[in-house]
């Protein structure tokens, strides 16, 4: 990292804690039309980055083979400085590219959709088990975290010395992500209740849902 190099972290634990806390992935590909970001939901175990989606994405069906980009950003704050040349924002952020390597290996397959799954919402034991179907119609690919960092950005505007006894407010908005308490779907015949881990989430942040995980 060059530009705000003082905000970047390489240790692993840093990447590992914002794709924890973080919910979509901005996944960048290549393709003959040019560049293609789209939001995804991921998951991750660690040495992998996992992404899903149909058989027939474009997306994800040109990443195969090929080196993406995927970003997960966290946001904490507006950062408001006296001139508005220094606002900034408070944030955790992740990159990581690599070759996206096609998961076709039923097991693996598996693996990484409940890791997929369970990263947005706990239920992959919970709800209705895949069907060999389900399986063939989706693809997978995993992007290892060997190249990966970290930007962090928190605290207070960094306004020029001259400004700091000036008329004007500095200060920070946090922005704060929060689960609410989950609804039935309209059509819901079943006579039960979500399961416990969804009920779990009302009213927790994403960081504080990873910490009662111990992730
Ligand atoms: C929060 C979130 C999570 C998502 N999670 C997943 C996931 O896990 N897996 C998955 O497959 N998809 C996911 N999607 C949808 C994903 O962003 C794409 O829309 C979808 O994967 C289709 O991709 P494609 O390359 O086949 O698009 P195509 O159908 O080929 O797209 C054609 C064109 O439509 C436009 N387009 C496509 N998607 C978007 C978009 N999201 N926003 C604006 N314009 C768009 C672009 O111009 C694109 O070139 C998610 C979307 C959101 C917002």
């Amino acid at each position: 990292m060059r530009r705000g190099a003082g905000r970047a972290r390489y240790a692993k634990e840093d990447v590992l804690s914002i794709l924890d806390a973080g919910l979509i992935a901005h996944v960048g590909v290549s393709t003959s039309d040019g560049p293609l970001v789209l939001p995804m939901a991921y998951g991750h175990d660690g040495e992998c980055l996992f992404l899903h989606g149909a058989v027939a994405n474009h997306l994800l069906g040109t990443g195969a083979g090929q080196e993406v980009c995927v970003t997960v950003t966290c946001l904490d704050g507006l950062v408001m400085a006296r001139t508005p040349f220094h606002n900034s924002m408070n944030y955790r952020s992740a990159l990581i590219r690599g070759t996206a390597r096609r998961v076709d290996e039923d097991e693996r397959k598996g693996y990484a959709l409940k890791l997929v799954t369970d990263h947005v919402v706990e239920n992959w034991d919970s709800g209705r088990p895949p069907s060999p179907s389900d399986l063939r119609k989706t693809l997978v690919l995993e992007v290892p975290l060997t190249e990966a960092s970290a930007k962090i950005r928190n605290g207070d505007p960094v306004d020029e010395p001259q400004d700091i006894a000036g008329p004007w407010w500095a200060g920070v908005v946090p922005v704060v992500t929060r689960f609410g308490s989950p609804f039935a779907s309209a059509d819901l015949t079943a006579d039960s209740s979500p399961p416990n881990p969804v009920i779990a989430l009302s009213g927790l942040t994403p960081e504080e849902r990873c910490n009662r995980k111990g992730g």
